[in-house]
C-alpha cells in the first residue's frame, strides 16, 4: 500500500508519499504472517496519519537469507570500495533531490519544526552518506614485519549481515548513521526503524534500488521491538547488531546476543549529561548553550544537558536568565509547519505521560518549578519548556533520564565538588564545562566520565568526530573514522616467504 497526503502548509506545499510495506530483497512486500499494521500518529495533533506493515521473526528470516545471498554474490569485498562509495553518493543525491519531502515526513511523524527537519536532520543525513561514500575506498590494513622470512598483514573485513535497530528521536539521521558506515565497509543490513516513526525510513527504502544497490543489500523491516527487534538481536546468522535507544533495551539486546551467537554488539544508549557553569564563564553564552542543550528537539536528545550545575555566586542570576530563555522558547512552540516554530511536541502520548510523571516527582521531592511544568495548548503532546531549580543530587529528576524539555538546576561551590557530583551517575554520554579559565576547562573536561565533552558550547556533534558513551551510555563509537572499526573485524594474515 502507498500512503499519500497532499500538504498545503506555510513551509511545505506538495505531496508526501511512502510505500508502507516491508522492504526486503529489493522489493516492498507484505509480511509473511498477517499481523495488525501499526498506526502512525502525528504528535502535533494526536491523530493517526496512516498505518505501516509490522514484520515478525519470519520476515527477519527472509531478509537475512536475502542479505546473505547478496553478501556472497554481489556485495561485501566482491565489490570494490570505489563502487560501494558511488552507490552511497547516489543515495545521498536522491535524498537531496527529495529533501523537502523527507523533511515534511519527519515533521509529520516526529513533530519537529519543518525548518529544523530540513536544515538539520535531512542535511545531516545527506552529509553522512557522502562522508562514508568517501571512506569506502580508504579502508586499509597494515603490513607488520615479523622476521626476515616472515611478515603479516591485516585486513579490515566486514561482518556480513548486520542488524540495526534505531529510535524515534532522529529517525532519518539515525538510519544514516547506521547504514552509511556499514555499507561503506561492505556489510549488508537488516534495519528496524522505531515503530513510532517509520515514515522517513520507508521513504529511504524506496530510493535504495534507484541508487543501484543490489537486492538484499539493504532491508528495512518496520515492527515492534519485542518481535522484529528481538528476532534481529537473537538471530544466529546476524554477526553484529548496532543499536541506538534506551539503556533498558540495550541490556536486553546484549543478553539476546549472549544467549544466541555472541554477535558483536554496539550500543548508543541514554544519558543524564552534566552541563557545568563556573562563575567565570561568559554568562550570555552559557545561558544560550544551556537553553539549546536541554530544549532542542523538545528535550528528546540522548546527549541533552539535563543536569545544569551552576556555581553558587552566579546561581540566582543564572536561574533568572534561564527562566527568561525558557519563557522565550515557550513563545516559539507551535505547529511544526509554521515558519516561526522552533519547538515541537513530544513524540507520543506515552512520552508525554512519562515526562509529566517526572515533573510531578520533582514537585513532590521539594524542587522548585521556576517555569513550565504543564501541557501546552489543547491538542497534541506539547509540554512547556520546564526549569526545575533547587534540585538535590538524590532527587529522581537529577538521577533518571527524562527525555523531555525539563532541566534540573543544581548549585555547587567548588570545582572538586562539581566533578564529584557530575560523575555520580550510571550514565556517561555527553558533558560540558563553561569557564574562561583554559586550564580549568581542560582539567574538568578530562575529569568528566563521559564519551563526549564540550568546552564553552553544547550538543555539538560533527560527522568526523567519534560519538558514543562511557559507562551505561554505550559500547562502541559511531561517526568519524571510528565507525569503520565498529563495522569491520580485523584479520591477520601470516606469510612465510
Ligand atoms: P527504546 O529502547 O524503547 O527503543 C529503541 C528501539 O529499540 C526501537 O526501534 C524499539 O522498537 C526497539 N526495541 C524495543 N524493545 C526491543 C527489544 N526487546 N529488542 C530489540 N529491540 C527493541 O528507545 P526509544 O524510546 O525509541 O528512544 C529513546 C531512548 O534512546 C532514550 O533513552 C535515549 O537516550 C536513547 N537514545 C540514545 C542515542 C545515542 O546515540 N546514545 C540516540 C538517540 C536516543
Amino acid at each position: 500500500d502507498v500512503f499519500k497526503l497532499d500538504l498545503d502548509t506555510p513551509t511545505y506545499k506538495g505531496t508526501v508519499s511512502v510505500n508502507t510495506g516491508l522492504f526486503i530483497n529489493g522489493k516492498f512486500v507484505d509480511p509473511v504472517e498477517k499481523n495488525p499494521k501499526i498506526d502512525v500518529v502525528n504528535p502535533a495533533t494526536g491523530k493517526v496519519i496512516t498505518s505501516v506493515s509490522a514484520g515478525s521473526a519470519k520476515d527477519v528470516d527472509v531478509a537475512v537469507e536475502a542479505a546473505l545471498k547478496a553478501y556472497k554474490t554481489s556485495w561485501g569485498l566482491k565489490v570494490p570500495g570505489t563502487e560501494r562509495g558511488k552507490l552511497l553518493s547516489k543515495l545521498a543525491d536522491l535524498i537531496e533531490k527529495n529533501a523537502d519531502e523527507f523533511a515534511a515526513l519527519e515533521s509529520l511523524n516526529v513533530g519537529k519544526p519543518f525548518t529544523v527537519s530540513k536544515n538539520r536532520d535531512v542535511r545531516l543525513t545527506i552529509a553522512v552518506f557522502r562522508y562514508y561514500a568517501g571512506w569506502a575506498d580508504k579502508i586499509h590494513g597494515k603490513t607488520i614485519e615479523t622476521n626476515e622470512n616472515k611478515f603479516a598483514y591485516t585486513r579490515h573485513e566486514p561482518y556480513g549481515v548486520v542488524g540495526q535497530i534505531v529510535p524515534w528521536n532522529f529517525p532519518l539521521s539515525m538510519v544514516s548513521w547506521k547504514l552509511a558506515p556499514a555499507l561503506a565497509t561492505g556489510n549488508v543490513c537488516v534495519l528496524k526503524p522505531s515503530e513510532i516513526t517509520p515514515l522517513t525510513a520507508q521513504k529511504l527504502a524506496g530510493l535504495v534500488n534507484e541508487a543501484g544497490f543490489p537486492p538484499g543489500v539493504v532491508n528495512i523491516i518496520n515492527g515492534h521491538g519485542s518481535t522484529v527487534g528481538a528476532a534481529i538481536s537473537s538471530h544466529l546468522k546476524i554477526a553484529k547488531v548496532a543499536f541506538t535507544g534506551s539503556t533498558l533495551t540495550g541490556r536486553k539486546i546484549q543478553e539476546a546476543s549472549a544467549k544466541s551467537n555472541l554477535k558483536v554488539v554496539s550500543l548508543e544508549l541514554g544519558g543524564k549529561s552534566p552541563n557545568i557553569i563556573f562563575e567565570d564563564a561568559d554568562f550570555e553564552q552559557a545561558v544560550k548553550w544551556a537553553t539549546l542543550g536541554i530544549f532542542s528537539n523538545s528535550g528528546q536528545v540522548c546527549t541533552a544537558g539535563s543536569r545544569i550545575f551552576v556555581q553558587e555566586s552566579i546561581y540566582d542570576k543564572f536561574v533568572e536568565a534561564f527562566r527568561k530563555a525558557a519563557e522565550t522558547r515557550t513563545t516559539q512552540i507551535g505547529d511544526p509547519f509554521a515558519e516561526e516554530t522552533q519547538h515541537g511536541p513530544q513524540v507520543s502520548q506515552i512520552q508525554f505521560d512519562r515526562i509529566m510523571t517526572y515533573i510531578d516527582s520533582a514537585k513532590t521531592e521539594g524542587a522548585n518549578i521556576v517555569i513550565g511544568g504543564n501541557r501546552h495548548g489543547g491538542e497534541g503532546f506539547f509540554i512547556q519548556p520546564t526549569v526545575v531549580a533547587d534540585c538535590k543530587p538524590e532527587m529522581k529528576i537529577v538521577r533518571e533520564e527524562v527525555f523531555g524539555p525539563v532541566a534540573a538546576v543544581i548549585k555547587f561551590k567548588t570545582e572538586e565538588e562539581v566533578i564529584e557530583m557530575a560523575n555520580d551517575t550510571s550514565y556517561g554520554l555527553a558533558s560540558a564545562v563553561f569557564t574562561e579559565n583554559n586550564s580549568r576547562a581542560i582539567r574538568v573536561a578530562h575529569a568528566l566520565e563521559a564519551g563526549m565533552t564540550s568546552i564553552n558550547c553544547y550538543n555539538v556533534s560533527e560527522i568526523n568526530v567519534p560519538f558514543g558513551g562511557y559507562k551505561q551510555s554505550g559500547v562502541g563509537r559511531e561517526l568519524g573514522e571510528y565507525a569503520l572499526e565498529t563495522y569491520t573485524q580485523v584479520k591477520a594474515v601470516h606469510v612465510n616467504l
